[in-house]
């Protein structure tokens, strides 16, 4: 095995070997661009010293064979006394990690060879600067001395010639800092820094090894989901100087503008500075526009290989590079974060340019990027006070008054208060004030803590881990960084996209990509905005590539026309449940307290009418489109009213000796219909066996309603579903008295009716039996919060809320089953009923309802087990429609990162 790549023997696609990094200065040099000469560690020999503690066998020979061919390409040893090679060391793996790993220049400086440099160099001062440079990062990274101590020393030196900026002191005084950082790393590392020039090499080799698995390092992996046994390459850089004077500098630059997407010159440049001293902010950067004034030719060459790399990766690139004495070279790049809107606008750029094609420009978006400009966001323009900033946990924007603990956030929002709930972190108990608040805020805790898990669970504005507020729940009170407090009622605004926190009410306006969904705002208008029309060509792309279609779950006309505004080719779950609350409740207690025959058909005569016209208004809505129709699923206790309330109601009347017959009754119907375990008790198809009346009368109001639209000229598309089916049989029992049902509207409608009858697959023996159950359905679609449930054992609404986020931190899922389908468990139950189903039937229709119809990642997983549609709640079509047109698009399967 092979340990060491020179930059020539890599290129792009070696990531997994050579980090992020390694891979592009490798590609860079391979395209022919100023690159400084250099080798790369591969991630491999990090990973053995991280598992045995020791180095490859091999890695030090093959390191000394590069370090020579670099010695002799630049006719100069490393640290030669008269004329000293000098390199960089720095990390870089696979994903970027910014800032989260280290690097050190000017390996290779010892108090003999900075003679050497100032000489070779003409200029005393750049070769002390470099050298206390050196100390301090060495000291710092390398032998774990204290930043500060280096940084305090600075800056005395500074007060002491009474200067404000590093450029300002002059060799005589760098030399007596450099004296003075010896000093630093000999008291606090408790020994010499070290003068032997390979020695410096090899243990800044080994400390970037080691700084994959700080603290901090494995905090970031965690948050943005990078699996901790990559490791990090290192790579090794001949030094070339941007700290040679006015003539010299560094920058950092993008090909377009990361927020927006705008092709232009985006970049920040230093004179006479080294690494990181342009993102550091320790003196003033100039606009890259002004470089063009400083040094033209160099400027010239800066865009000439801007554009080159912009064609070579047909992406947008962010570069660092460095002027040394007017010549250009170039130390990184790579494919450029942007946020959510640039995303898209430059996919389309790119695809006018005639860069990258309609299927490539899907995979440069996800549907997670959609769904954030979905959300109604803080009015930029608006003056605000930010107060902090945490982890973006969940997405959108919240406004209300703090409060810290459960209990208020609960009594004031019932009070008809918008609360923000502002926690040090949360735990179940906070659940009901979580449930009350437009937004949770708390100083503890990352992306997987109990407060975001939840809030995304529950789709609700979070977030999290806002180190720099003080909370205080006992006083009920926040201390701002400045010392200012927050009190209870204080209003708040939180940005869970962005992660800001703001003091007062931040103005609220929609998105403008939802405005366009809902036709408020049309893409070819005069001032739709360039995110409206990028937003609106992707979606065409999406449409054009995808196989699956895409229904929506409503239960009303007002949700139906909505989800077809955003594009949805059907209904895919109604739940009729809702058609049986509100002001009909009184109609439902009848029909489950009748004694008689005679009584049950009474009520079910009286809720039949109104059924049919909720069927009406919805066929009207999505009329040629089909409409599925879940029978009545819940358990009906759940139409009764709470037992207690009633009990106590009944315990009270009877002690005024004025006892209520029908409350009475009532109390006994609750008595007799509770359950212990509802979710697994008498709900979905077991109701409509031991109901008598109840699914006919549900099938009578689909059909009455169908043929009542087709005698309006409409065309009505109704398929009807079982809900919790186990078994064939009862089925087909169901099938039977529903075929009864339809034949005689027919009959007496004379309109010619086509409904089709299916199922739910949501527990596992019915996705066992599979192959059985199409016998009788001609549809399936699959209940994928049940089946998680029922496949796993959980109670959603218990477990999320208590343990799961120990179950995330310990790492037994990345994310919950119930946002991201399962594959391999839950996952493996819908392939064999795809499978065996379409062996019974081959034209079996598939689709899924669950709330994994909407989620990105489950969305990839539906594609390619070849369901016919997903369907979801209407606000996330626009997502789903995106992640189809992205499944069938995408040659590698589904790599989101
Ligand atoms: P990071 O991954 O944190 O950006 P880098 O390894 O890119 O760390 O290095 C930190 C800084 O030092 C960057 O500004 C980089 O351009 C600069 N740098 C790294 N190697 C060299 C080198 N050989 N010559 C000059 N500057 C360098
Ligand atoms: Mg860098
Ligand atoms: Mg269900």
């Amino acid at each position: 095995m092979k340990f060491v790549y020179d930059f020539t023997e890599g290129n792009k696609d070696l990531k997994d070997l050579l980090g992020g990094k390694g891979a592009n200065l490798a590609e860079m040099t391979n395209l022919g661009l100023p690159v400084p000469p250099g080798f790369t560690i591969t991630t491999e020999a990090c990973r053995t010293y991280l598992d045995s503690g020791e180095e490859p066998a091999a890695l030090r020979d093959e390191v000394s064979a590069h370090l020579d061919a670099l010695e002799a390409k630049a006719g100069k040893k490393l640290g030669q006394a008269d004329d000293p090679l000098l390199v960089s060391v720095r990390s870089g793996a696979k994903f970027s990690m910014p800032g989260m790993m280290d690097t050190v220049l000017n390996i290779g400086l010892s108090d003999r060879s900075v003679r050497g440099l100032a000489k070779q160099s003409g200029d005393e001062r750049f070769a002390w600067d470099s050298y206390r440079r050196l100390i301090q990062m060495f000291g710092k990274t390398v032998l774990g001395v204290d930043g500060h101590l280096f940084e305090e020393a600075l800056e005395a030196a500074k007060r002491a010639k009474k200067v404000q900026v590093d450029t300002d002191l002059e060799a005589a005084d760098l030399k007596k800092l450099v004296a003075g950082f010896k000093k630093i790393v000999r008291a606090e590392a408790g020994r010499d820094f070290p003068q032997d020039p390979r020695e410096q090499m090899d243990l800044a080799i080994h400390a970037v090894f080691d700084s994959w698995n700080t603290e901090r390092a494995k905090l970031y992996r965690r948050q943005e989901r990078i699996p901790h046994d990559l490791g990090t390459a290192v790579n090794v850089c001949s030094m070339v100087f941007g700290n040679l004077g006015p003539d010299s500098g560094t920058g950092v630059a993008f090909t377009r503008d990361p927020a927006s997407g705008h092709q232009g010159v985006y970049g920040d440049y230093l004179q006479n500075a080294q690494g990181e001293d342009v993102v550091a902010g320790i003196r003033n950067t100039v606009s890259l526009a002004e470089l063009e004034r400083i040094d033209k030719k160099s400027y010239d060459r800066l865009m000439e290989i801007m554009a080159t790399l912009e064609n070579h990766y047909r992406d947008l690139c962010d570069i660092e590079f460095t002027i040394e004495r007017g010549q250009l070279w170039m130390l990184q790049t790579r494919v450029g974060k942007r946020t959510a809107g640039a995303a898209f606008r430059i996919a389309t750029q790119l695809v006018d340019q005639g860069l990258i094609d309609e299927a490539e420009a899907l995979q440069r978006v996800t549907g997670a990027q959609l769904a954030q400009l979905m959300f109604p966001r803080f009015d930029e323009e608006a003056k605000t006070e930010r107060i902090g900033r945490g982890i973006a946990a969940s997405p959108g924007a919240a406004v209300g008054k703090a409060v810290f603990d459960s209990y208020t956030a609960v009594k004031w929002s019932r009070s008809g208060e918008q609360v923000i709930l502002v926690r040090r972190e949360t735990n179940p108990d906070d659940l009901d004030g979580m449930i009350a608040a437009e937004g949770i805020l708390t100083s503890r805790g990352g992306k997987t803590s109990h407060a975001a898990v939840v809030a995304r669970g529950m789709g609700k504005t979070c977030v999290c881990g806002a180190e720099e507020l003080e909370v205080d729940t006992k006083r009920r009170r926040m201390t701002l960084p400045d010392g200012r407090v927050v009190e209870e009622g204080d209003v708040l605004s939180i940005d869970g996209s962005s992660g800001e926190v703001y003091l007062g009410a931040v103005p609220v306006v929609p998105s403008p990509v939802v405005e366009y969904f809902e036709g408020r705002m049309h893409a070819g208008a005069d001032d739709a905005d360039e995110l409206v029309e990028a937003v609106h060509r992707m979606m065409a792309f999406a449409d054009r590539k995808r196989r699956l279609r895409v229904r929506a779950n409503a239960d009303n006309a007002e949700d139906a026309l909505r989800a077809r505004r955003f594009g949805a080719q059907g209904i895919g779950l109604c739940r009729t449940e809702h058609m049986f609350l509100g002001d009909r409740r009184g109609l439902v207690e009848r029909l489950i307290l009748a004694d008689t025959d005679a009584e049950r058909e009474e009520s079910l005569k009286e809720l039949l009418p109104l059924q049919r016209q909720d069927f009406v208004e919805l066929f009207e809505a999505m009329d040629g489109l089909p409409v599925t129709i879940r029978l009545l699923d819940p358990p009906l206790h759940e139409f009764l009213p709470d037992i207690t309330e009633l009990s106590v109601r009944v315990a009270l009347a009877e002690a005024r000796k004025d006892p209520h017959e029908n409350e009475l009754r009532l109390l006994q119907a609750v008595h007799r219909l509770h359950e212990q375990n509802p979710m697994l008790g008498l709900r979905g198809v077991r109701l409509g066996l031991v109901v008598p009346g109840l699914f006919t009368m549900q099938v009578r109001a689909i059909a009455e309603a169908a043929a009542e639209r087709r005698d309006a000229k409409g065309d009505p598309r109704a398929e009807i579903m079982i809900p919790l089916v186990g078994t064939v049989q009862e089925l087909e029992i169901v099938r039977e008295e529903a075929g009864q049902v339809i034949a005689e509207v027919r009959e007496h409608t004379g309109v010619e009716l086509k409904l089709s009858l299916g199922t739910m697959i949501e527990l596992p023996r019915a996705a066992l039996t599979a192959g059985q159950i199409a016998e009788a359905a001609e549809f399936f679609s699959f209940g994928t919060n049940d089946l998680t449930q029922t496949v796993w054992g959980f109670s959603r609404d218990d477990v999320e809320a208590s343990f799961f986020t120990a179950y995330l931190e310990k790492g037994i899922f990345g994310v919950s089953p119930f946002e991201t389908i399962d594959r391999d468990g839950v996952g493996k139950l819908v392939r064999d009923a795809v499978t065996a189903g379409r062996e019974t039937r081959p034209d079996l229709k598939l689709g899924v309802c669950g709330e994994h119809g909407g989620d990105p990642e489950s969305v990839h997983f539906f594609h390619e087990v070849g369901l016919d549609y997903v369907s979801c709640s209407p606000f996330r079509i626009p997502v789903a429609r995106l992640e189809a047109g992205r499944a069938a698009s995408s040659s590698t399967g589904s790599d989101h990162r």
